[in-house]
């Protein structure tokens, strides 16, 4: 019989599974404890559980769903993790260290169905879902990689969040009870799927929405994000104002520029008018490079340029800080084929 994985239970859960093998109830808060605030890889580094108690876990279950198979590491102290599960598949986490907390970049599914024109992940297509336990997995793999307890969570590696909405969701609600990360300092990045936007803000909880805008308009935006088609830019920003209002959070738009696509004085100007007067951050994302896709970031003037304008409607204007350049670890930059071992 194939064994339990622990990541993924709550405290209750592990509770209910060490009375079934005849322990005590409150040993299953001791072993959630090893595993959620302590990450450690195996039973025997559980100190207050016994050799034998240690030995019958063993034989039954094991804590972890995925393990690290590859290191990235950068000068900067960001690395990237290869994680790979029990059917094959690997996906990729990053570790962003810094003075005063520490933040991980986690994948929701292996590789992306929806094929942005300019994204690493979307080259490969679509493999599947993670489980809840395999994406909470990424952060305690990497927290255990760490030593230090992760502060920040951004769902902004492989996949589309909100295409594995019931696995993303139990994976927010599990890091923030077992965890103890707080919502707040949670953030989903999406594409933009509008019905599930709309459930998100029924969801009503204190996390950071991100949306993928890139473009200020429908025409260029279908030619970058082809799913765009289908979910018009009205439509999203409609959605993303009922988020704010049912939620009172600031929503973050996240905007790629990319040299010569969508940088020109006039798409700023258009990109204000689009969000002026929303409750919201405009993250400018410099494009990072893709090996084998015909796209590069403007020059620092240019990018500078479109921030100055965006700032003068009023708009609050964040600039993504590019850690971890040497091992390309910008999340949603994330491929699974040539980016370890040393090319
Ligand atoms: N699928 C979700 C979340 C993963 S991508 C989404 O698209 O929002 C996370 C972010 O990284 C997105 O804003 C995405 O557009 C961006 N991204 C993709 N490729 C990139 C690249 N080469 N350089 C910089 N950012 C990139
Ligand atoms: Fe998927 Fe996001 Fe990449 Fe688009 S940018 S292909 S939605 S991971």
């Amino acid at each position: 019989m194939a064994k339990k994985i622990l990541v993924g239970m709550n405290k209750e859960e592990i509770q209910q599974y060490v009375e079934y093998l005849e322990q005590p109830g409150y040993r299953g808060r001791q072993i959630a404890d090893w595993i959620y605030k302590k990450s450690v890889l195996d039973f025997s580094e559980m100190k207050n559980i016994s050799a034998l108690f240690a030995k019958q876990l063993d034989e039954t279950s094991r804590i972890h769903a995925g393990k690290i198979i590859d290191i990235a590491k950068s000068k900067d102290g960001t690395n990237k993790y290869l994680i790979g599960f029990d059917d094959g598949n690997a996906i990729e986490a990053v570790l962003l260290p810094y003075s005063d907390r520490i933040s991980v970049c986690i994948s929701t599914q292996v590789g992306c169905g929806v094929k942005c024109r300019f994204c690493a992940t979307g080259i490969n297509g679509f493999r599947r879902n993670l489980t809840a336990a395999e994406i909470i997995d990424e952060v305690l793999l990497l927290q255990h990689e760490s030593g230090r307890r992760i502060s920040h969570v951004v769902y902004m590696g492989m996949g589309e969040p909100l295409f594995n909405y019931e696995n993303v969701l139990d994976s927010i609600y599990k890091l923030n009870n077992e965890l103890e990360i707080s919502m707040r300092r949670i953030t989903v990045s999406t594409v933009g799927i509008i019905p599930r936007i709309k459930m998100l803000a029924k969801e009503n909880i204190p996390i950071t929405l991100a949306i993928s805008l890139h473009a200020p308009n429908d025409d260029l935006r279908k030619r970058l994000i082809p799913i765009a088609d289908k979910y018009p830019l009205d439509e999203l920003i409609e959605s993303c104002k009922l988020y704010v209002k049912q939620t009172g959070r600031r929503i973050t738009f996240e905007y790629l520029l990319i040299k010569d696509v969508n940088d020109s004085i006039s798409a700023a100007h258009e990109l204000g008018k689009l969000l002026r007067g929303i409750m919201a951050n405009v993250n400018i994302i410099p494009y990072n490079k893709v090996e084998g896709l015909p796209f590069s970031k403007p020059e620092t003037k240019k990018i500078d340029m479109f921030k100055g304008i965006l700032e003068s409607v009023g708009l609050t204007v964040t600039q993504r800080m590019e850690k971890g350049q040497s091992v390309s670890a910008a999340c949603g930059q994330l491929r699974l084929r040539n980016k370890f071992g040393g090319k």
